[in-house]
């Protein structure tokens, strides 16, 4: 076996048409293979049905497709399923399926692991191994809109990037795999129903802005307050408040779409009318909208949910102010599907 066959799917349209006329084939087999690969999601070149055997096998000597492998599918008492996804290397990443009464959210990992720290987060816990693919990203989707065809009766609706991983540290893949997402060659969904959530990189936001996307941005605040989210999130003490505040003003110049806050409200972390005015006063720089989520406890309990009084002391200083804001209750809290519990437990 030659151990150097490429992934195809590393393949661009044009790359593909060209080695088809390398071949002494015509480019249009170079469409046919491309619309197998992303839009009817084969497997093996075998299932290429309109290609000649020779066809086949030439692609066969040439390259590997490295679709990724469900392992093991965990259903919550909620309704919310988990996949355990292997890839071609061995490795696993996790993702989820949340249904709700009128729509169902995919939720994909990024990167194996992570790189980041934020010592609230069992993926943290995880080295990074690397950075997933587009096309590992893109079947992870396909994998849960098969599943919501299956046990909801409904095409997937949503996607975000929540699952493990930092999606702006594995921009460029991140980015190929929602081209894939929204264009019609793929799964053809609106990149409104898309929303990438980042734990807030200055320079990755402002590169976001100028390549006019047009998915939508979530940034894992957690605290307004330098010394706060640094001792929470350490990677942030390289980024301060100052400079993401500044990103995300370009991004509002730029695109016009709202940013939505994921905040985590701690007992004796971030609960404290500092804490709630340090938000507040920063929600006023960009247009947004406030995710108030439920903690899930992952360790010894030096993070607590903080209590109903801390939460709707945030929630009146937010509506004060005009902003949205919506309590995230936890899914699939039973499988360890929810946010931050992503660890490859099962694995
Ligand atoms: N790295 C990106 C993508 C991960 S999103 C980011 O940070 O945005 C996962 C979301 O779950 C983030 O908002 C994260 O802050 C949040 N989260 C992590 N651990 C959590 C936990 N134990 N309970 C609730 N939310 C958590």
């Amino acid at each position: 076996m030659n151990l150097e066959r490429k992934d195809i799917r590393a393949l661009s349209k044009e790359e593909l048409q060209l080695f088809f006329l390398n071949n002494n084939d015509k480019a249009y087999r170079g469409q046919q293979v491309y619309e197998w690969l992303w839009t009817k999601g084969a497997h093996s070149f075998d299932d290429m049905t309109n290609l000649s055997k020779a066809t086949r096998a030439m692609l066969e000597a040439n390259f590997v497709i490295n679709h990724i492998k469900v392992d093991t599918m965990q259903r919550s008492e909620d309704g919310t399923v988990k996949n355990a996804v292997r890839l071609h290397d061995g490795l696993v990443v996790e993702s989820v399926l949340i249904p709700t009464e009128t729509r169902t959210t995919a939720c994909v990992s990024s990167q194996v692991g992570c790189s980041l720290d934020c010592n609230f987060c069992a993926t943290a816990r995880l080295k990074r191994m690397r950075n997933l693919e587009p096309a590992e990203i893109y079947d992870q989707v396909l994998a849960i809109d098969k599943e919501s065809r299956l046990y909801y009766n409904h095409p997937l609706s949503n996607i975000v990037f929540m699952g493990m991983g930092e999606p702006l540290m594995n921009y460029n893949n991140v980015l190929k795999a929602i081209e894939m997402i929204t264009s019609p060659e793929g799964l053809g969904m609106s990149p409104k129903r898309i929303m990438v959530s980042t734990s807030g990189i200055p320079k990755m936001i402002k590169k976001l802005a100028d390549d006019e996307v047009k998915f939508k941005l979530a940034v894992s605040l957690h605290s307004a307050i330098d010394e706060t989210r640094a001792r929470i999130m350490p990677f942030s003490a390289n980024f301060p408040l100052k400079e993401l505040r500044e990103s995300l003003e370009y991004w509002y110049r730029k695109t016009k779409s709202k940013v939505s806050y994921e905040y985590v409200v701690w007992k004796g972390i971030n609960d404290d009318k500092a804490s709630i005015d340090a938000l507040v006063k920063f929600c006023k720089y960009v247009p947004c909208k406030v995710n108030l989520i439920e903690y899930n406890p992952i360790d010894d309990g030096e993070f607590q949910q903080a209590s109903e009084e801390a939460i709707a002391a945030y929630i009146k200083g937010l509506q004060a102010i005009g902003v949205v804001v919506k309590v995230r209750r936890s899914r699939g809290k039973d499988i360890d599907a929810a946010c931050g519990q992503l660890a490859n437990k099962e694995a």
